[in-house]
Protein backbone atom coordinates (compact mmCIF):
# COMPACT_ATOMS: atom_id res chain seq x y z
CA UNK A 1 0.00 0.00 0.00
CA UNK A 2 1.18 3.76 -0.54
CA UNK A 3 1.05 6.34 1.67
CA UNK A 4 0.92 10.03 0.36
CA UNK A 5 2.51 12.83 1.88
CA UNK A 6 0.35 15.57 3.27
CA UNK A 7 2.67 17.46 5.50
CA UNK A 8 6.31 18.24 7.25
CA UNK A 9 6.61 19.48 10.48
CA UNK A 10 10.12 20.58 12.09
CA UNK A 11 10.03 19.29 15.75
CA UNK A 12 13.17 20.23 17.03
CA UNK A 13 17.12 20.64 15.60
CA UNK A 14 17.58 18.41 12.91
CA UNK A 15 14.16 16.10 13.99
CA UNK A 16 11.43 16.21 11.57
CA UNK A 17 7.74 14.65 11.54
CA UNK A 18 6.16 13.51 7.90
CA UNK A 19 2.59 13.05 8.06
CA UNK A 20 0.88 10.77 5.04
CA UNK A 21 -2.45 9.78 4.11
CA UNK A 22 -2.39 6.39 3.27
CA UNK A 23 -4.62 5.28 -0.49
CA UNK A 24 -7.11 2.91 1.96
CA UNK A 25 -8.15 2.97 5.58
CA UNK A 26 -5.34 1.81 7.77
CA UNK A 27 -6.08 0.42 10.99
CA UNK A 28 -3.34 0.55 14.12
CA UNK A 29 -2.64 0.01 17.79
CA UNK A 30 -0.85 3.13 19.37
CA UNK A 31 2.92 2.15 19.41
CA UNK A 32 3.16 -0.34 16.58
CA UNK A 33 5.28 0.39 13.53
CA UNK A 34 5.39 -0.53 9.90
CA UNK A 35 7.69 -1.07 7.10
CA UNK A 36 8.92 1.60 4.20
CA UNK A 37 10.12 1.30 0.91
CA UNK A 38 11.91 4.62 -0.70
CA UNK A 39 13.49 3.01 -4.21
CA UNK A 40 16.15 5.82 -4.90
CA UNK A 41 19.35 5.72 -7.15
CA UNK A 42 22.98 5.28 -5.18
CA UNK A 43 21.62 3.56 -2.68
CA UNK A 44 24.16 3.18 -0.10
CA UNK A 45 25.33 -0.42 2.29
CA UNK A 46 21.82 1.31 4.47
CA UNK A 47 19.39 -0.13 1.44
CA UNK A 48 15.92 1.83 0.27
CA UNK A 49 13.67 0.20 3.64
CA UNK A 50 13.63 0.92 7.11
CA UNK A 51 11.18 0.75 10.12
CA UNK A 52 9.67 3.36 11.82
CA UNK A 53 7.12 3.99 14.20
CA UNK A 54 3.62 5.39 13.59
CA UNK A 55 4.08 8.27 16.09
CA UNK A 56 0.59 9.65 15.20
CA UNK A 57 -2.48 7.98 17.33
CA UNK A 58 -5.02 6.23 15.66
CA UNK A 59 -7.71 8.96 15.94
CA UNK A 60 -5.05 11.32 14.23
CA UNK A 61 -6.56 9.42 10.98
CA UNK A 62 -2.72 9.87 9.07
CA UNK A 63 0.16 8.15 9.85
CA UNK A 64 3.13 10.09 10.82
CA UNK A 65 6.59 9.13 10.93
CA UNK A 66 9.50 11.60 13.00
CA UNK A 67 12.96 10.85 12.37
CA UNK A 68 16.34 12.69 13.13
CA UNK A 69 18.81 13.69 10.31
CA UNK A 70 22.51 13.51 10.76
CA UNK A 71 23.88 16.97 9.84
CA UNK A 72 27.26 15.45 8.73
CA UNK A 73 26.23 12.33 7.00
CA UNK A 74 22.74 10.82 6.51
CA UNK A 75 21.98 7.94 5.00
CA UNK A 76 20.82 8.06 1.26
CA UNK A 77 17.35 6.76 2.59
CA UNK A 78 16.88 10.04 4.74
CA UNK A 79 18.53 12.33 1.70
CA UNK A 80 15.20 10.34 -0.64
CA UNK A 81 12.66 11.29 2.75
CA UNK A 82 13.98 14.59 3.54
CA UNK A 83 13.73 15.76 -0.51
CA UNK A 84 9.94 14.36 -0.19
CA UNK A 85 7.46 16.88 -1.55
CA UNK A 86 3.78 17.18 -0.60
CA UNK A 87 1.72 14.71 -3.16
CA UNK A 88 5.28 12.11 -3.45
CA UNK A 89 4.54 8.52 -1.92
CA UNK A 90 6.69 6.01 -0.22
CA UNK A 91 5.72 2.47 0.31
CA UNK A 92 4.76 0.51 3.52
CA UNK A 93 3.88 -2.91 4.55
CA UNK A 94 4.13 -5.52 7.56
CA UNK A 95 2.52 -3.53 10.59
CA UNK A 96 3.81 -5.07 13.47
CA UNK A 97 4.48 -4.42 17.28
CA UNK A 98 3.80 -5.33 20.51
CA UNK A 99 4.73 -1.67 22.31
CA UNK A 100 1.66 -1.30 23.29
CA UNK A 101 -0.43 -0.67 26.33
CA UNK A 102 -3.12 -2.52 27.24
CA UNK A 103 -4.19 -2.15 31.00
CA UNK A 104 -4.92 1.40 31.63
CA UNK A 105 -5.16 0.21 35.41
CA UNK A 106 -1.56 -0.61 36.08
CA UNK A 107 1.48 1.93 36.59
CA UNK A 108 4.22 2.72 33.78
CA UNK A 109 7.68 4.35 33.49
CA UNK A 110 8.23 4.83 30.07
CA UNK A 111 12.10 5.60 29.56
CA UNK A 112 12.34 7.64 26.03
CA UNK A 113 16.59 8.08 24.26
CA UNK A 114 16.04 10.81 21.88
CA UNK A 115 14.07 9.76 18.97
CA UNK A 116 12.99 6.98 21.31
CA UNK A 117 9.67 8.87 22.40
CA UNK A 118 7.91 8.47 19.02
CA UNK A 119 5.50 5.28 20.55
CA UNK A 120 5.02 7.27 23.49
CA UNK A 121 3.62 10.09 21.69
CA UNK A 122 1.44 7.50 19.97
CA UNK A 123 0.26 5.93 23.28
CA UNK A 124 -0.19 8.87 24.88
CA UNK A 125 -2.37 10.78 22.51
CA UNK A 126 -4.23 7.93 21.59
CA UNK A 127 -5.05 7.30 25.37
CA UNK A 128 -5.84 11.29 26.12
CA UNK A 129 -8.32 10.80 23.14
CA UNK A 130 -10.41 7.59 24.77
CA UNK A 131 -10.63 9.69 28.14
CA UNK A 132 -8.03 7.18 29.67
CA UNK A 133 -5.80 9.17 32.59
CA UNK A 134 -2.66 6.38 32.03
CA UNK A 135 -0.22 6.68 35.16
CA UNK A 136 2.98 7.73 33.51
CA UNK A 137 6.37 8.79 34.62
CA UNK A 138 8.21 9.70 31.13
CA UNK A 139 11.77 9.81 31.33
CA UNK A 140 12.89 11.65 28.31
CA UNK A 141 16.57 11.93 27.43
CA UNK A 142 17.49 14.23 24.85
CA UNK A 143 21.63 14.82 23.74
CA UNK A 144 20.32 18.57 23.34
CA UNK A 145 18.11 21.04 25.75
CA UNK A 146 15.88 21.00 22.87
CA UNK A 147 13.24 17.97 22.87
CA UNK A 148 10.47 16.57 19.96
CA UNK A 149 6.94 17.22 20.70
CA UNK A 150 7.53 19.56 24.21
CA UNK A 151 4.33 21.34 23.45
CA UNK A 152 2.32 18.75 22.62
CA UNK A 153 2.89 16.82 26.22
CA UNK A 154 2.70 20.15 28.55
CA UNK A 155 -1.07 19.94 27.08
CA UNK A 156 -1.36 16.33 27.46
CA UNK A 157 -0.31 16.69 30.95
CA UNK A 158 -2.42 19.37 31.83
CA UNK A 159 -5.07 17.54 30.56
CA UNK A 160 -4.08 14.30 32.60
CA UNK A 161 -2.24 15.16 36.47
CA UNK A 162 -1.44 11.13 36.50
CA UNK A 163 1.29 12.10 33.50
CA UNK A 164 4.62 13.21 34.91
CA UNK A 165 7.19 14.06 32.35
CA UNK A 166 11.00 14.52 33.43
CA UNK A 167 12.74 15.70 30.52
CA UNK A 168 17.04 14.70 30.88
CA UNK A 169 19.71 17.30 28.99
CA UNK A 170 23.26 15.74 28.67
CA UNK A 171 25.08 15.43 30.94
CA UNK A 172 22.55 14.44 32.54
CA UNK A 173 21.39 10.90 31.92
CA UNK A 174 19.27 7.96 33.16
CA UNK A 175 20.55 6.21 35.53
CA UNK A 176 19.97 3.90 38.76
CA UNK A 177 20.22 7.30 40.65
CA UNK A 178 17.78 9.12 38.04
CA UNK A 179 15.43 5.93 38.23
CA UNK A 180 15.14 5.82 41.78
CA UNK A 181 14.73 9.77 42.27
CA UNK A 182 11.82 9.86 39.98
CA UNK A 183 10.18 6.48 40.18
CA UNK A 184 9.85 5.95 44.46
CA UNK A 185 8.03 2.62 44.31
CA UNK A 186 10.01 0.41 41.72
CA UNK A 187 7.58 -2.35 42.88
CA UNK A 188 4.71 -1.86 40.81
CA UNK A 189 4.90 -0.08 37.32
CA UNK A 190 5.87 -1.49 33.87
CA UNK A 191 8.64 0.06 32.70
CA UNK A 192 8.58 0.92 28.68
CA UNK A 193 12.43 1.58 27.10
CA UNK A 194 12.66 2.98 23.57
CA UNK A 195 15.21 4.77 21.83
CA UNK A 196 18.47 3.63 19.84
CA UNK A 197 19.69 0.12 20.43
CA UNK A 198 22.04 0.38 22.95
CA UNK A 199 20.93 2.81 25.01
CA UNK A 200 18.06 0.55 25.28
CA UNK A 201 20.09 -2.95 26.17
CA UNK A 202 22.24 -0.72 28.65
CA UNK A 203 19.00 0.75 30.46
CA UNK A 204 16.82 -3.30 30.56
CA UNK A 205 20.20 -4.19 32.11
CA UNK A 206 20.43 -1.47 34.43
CA UNK A 207 16.93 -2.29 35.38
CA UNK A 208 17.28 -5.53 36.37
CA UNK A 209 20.19 -4.89 38.45
CA UNK A 210 18.10 -2.35 40.59
CA UNK A 211 15.11 -5.48 40.74
CA UNK A 212 13.24 -5.03 38.23
CA UNK A 213 12.02 -8.30 36.66
CA UNK A 214 12.33 -8.95 32.98
CA UNK A 215 8.54 -9.19 32.75
CA UNK A 216 7.90 -6.08 34.09
CA UNK A 217 10.25 -4.36 31.08
CA UNK A 218 9.24 -3.96 27.70
CA UNK A 219 11.95 -2.59 25.23
CA UNK A 220 12.04 -1.39 21.69
CA UNK A 221 15.21 -0.70 19.85
CA UNK A 222 15.50 1.65 17.02
CA UNK A 223 18.44 0.20 15.08
CA UNK A 224 21.26 1.98 12.84
CA UNK A 225 22.30 4.93 15.65
CA UNK A 226 24.41 5.54 18.14
CA UNK A 227 23.57 6.03 21.58
CA UNK A 228 22.05 8.65 22.95
C1 LIG B 1 10.65 -1.16 15.16
C2 LIG B 1 11.47 0.04 14.77
C3 LIG B 1 10.94 1.30 14.93
C4 LIG B 1 11.71 2.43 14.59
N1 LIG B 1 11.17 3.67 14.75
C5 LIG B 1 11.90 4.78 14.42
C6 LIG B 1 11.35 6.09 14.58
O1 LIG B 1 10.19 6.29 15.00
N2 LIG B 1 12.13 7.14 14.23
C7 LIG B 1 13.42 6.97 13.77
O2 LIG B 1 14.08 7.96 13.47
N3 LIG B 1 13.96 5.75 13.64
C8 LIG B 1 13.23 4.64 13.94
N4 LIG B 1 13.77 3.39 13.78
C9 LIG B 1 15.17 3.28 13.26
C10 LIG B 1 15.17 3.44 11.73
O3 LIG B 1 14.64 2.32 11.08
C11 LIG B 1 16.61 3.72 11.22
O4 LIG B 1 17.41 2.58 11.48
C12 LIG B 1 17.24 4.95 11.89
O5 LIG B 1 16.38 6.06 11.72
C13 LIG B 1 18.61 5.27 11.27
O6 LIG B 1 18.40 5.67 9.95
P1 LIG B 1 19.51 5.56 8.82
O7 LIG B 1 20.02 4.17 8.74
O8 LIG B 1 18.87 6.07 7.56
O9 LIG B 1 20.71 6.46 9.31
P2 LIG B 1 20.88 8.04 9.54
O10 LIG B 1 19.79 8.53 10.45
O11 LIG B 1 21.05 8.76 8.25
O12 LIG B 1 22.24 8.07 10.34
C14 LIG B 1 22.34 7.55 11.68
C15 LIG B 1 23.81 7.36 12.05
O13 LIG B 1 24.46 6.42 11.17
C16 LIG B 1 25.54 7.02 10.45
N5 LIG B 1 25.43 6.57 9.05
C17 LIG B 1 24.61 7.09 8.09
N6 LIG B 1 24.73 6.40 6.94
C18 LIG B 1 25.65 5.42 7.16
C19 LIG B 1 26.18 4.35 6.37
N7 LIG B 1 25.84 4.17 5.08
N8 LIG B 1 27.06 3.49 6.96
C20 LIG B 1 27.43 3.65 8.25
N9 LIG B 1 26.96 4.65 9.05
C21 LIG B 1 26.08 5.51 8.53
C22 LIG B 1 25.34 8.52 10.60
O14 LIG B 1 26.59 9.18 10.61
C23 LIG B 1 24.59 8.65 11.90
O15 LIG B 1 25.48 8.75 12.99
C24 LIG B 1 13.03 2.27 14.09
C25 LIG B 1 13.55 0.98 13.92
C26 LIG B 1 12.78 -0.12 14.24
C27 LIG B 1 13.35 -1.51 14.02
Amino acid sequence: MKLKLAARKAESPGVESFIFHPEKPLVWKAGQFLHYVLNHSSTDDRGSDRWFTIASAPCENHVMITTRFDSKRSSTFKKKLKALKPGDTIEISDLDGDFLVSDARKEYVFIAGGIGITPFRAILKEAAHEGKLLRVTLLYANRKSVAAYKKEFEALSKRNPNLKIHYLFSPQRIDKETIKEFVPDLKKPLFYVSGPEPMVDAIGKMLQEIGIPKKRIKQDWFPGYPAE
